[in-house]
């Protein structure tokens, strides 16, 4: 069910990603504009494991389409602004959007892991 939330962002009540952005949901909020979201991973995977969100519903990543675009590059200006405020910028880090059942997706509103403080993997499992 969509509904109207504050400043006009469309949420789906049934969404626990919606219903943090609704502030129904408590999580530990790092970063909020008009647009995006970011809290802590509730389940973290590394010393700093940060989700950024857009405030819209999109389920996957293939819901976006090339009018996303200024959106993208502001998702990604705040991954570079969280990343040097957790101190990641200079040893580095992971940004991960995983996609469908295959990708591991277990939420569908679309969402960017930010991991990082410690070595990570790769390939990944
Ligand atoms: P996915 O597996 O879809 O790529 O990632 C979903 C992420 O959301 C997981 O890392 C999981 O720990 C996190 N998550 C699921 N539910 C909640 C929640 O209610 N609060 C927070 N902060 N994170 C959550
Ligand atoms: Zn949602």
């Amino acid at each position: 069910m969509l509904l109207l939330g504050e400043g006009g962002v469309s949420i789906v009540s049934e969404c626990i990603f919606c219903r943090i952005v609704a502030k129904e949901i408590p999580s530990e909020i790092v970063y909020e504009d008009d647009t995006v979201l970011a809290f802590k991973d509730i389940n973290p995977q590394a010393p700093v494991h940060l989700l950024l969100i857009p405030k819209r519903h999109i389920p996957t990543l293939l819901g976006l389409t090339e009018a996303d675009g200024e959106l993208l590059a502001h998702i990604y200006a705040v991954i570079r602004q969280l990343a040097r405020e957790h101190g990641l910028d200079e040893k580095g880090f992971r940004t991960v959007v995983n996609t469908g059942d295959d990708g591991g997706q277990t939420v569908y509103h679309l969402h960017f892991h930010l991991l990082g403080g410690r070595s990570l993997q790769w390939p990944p499992g």
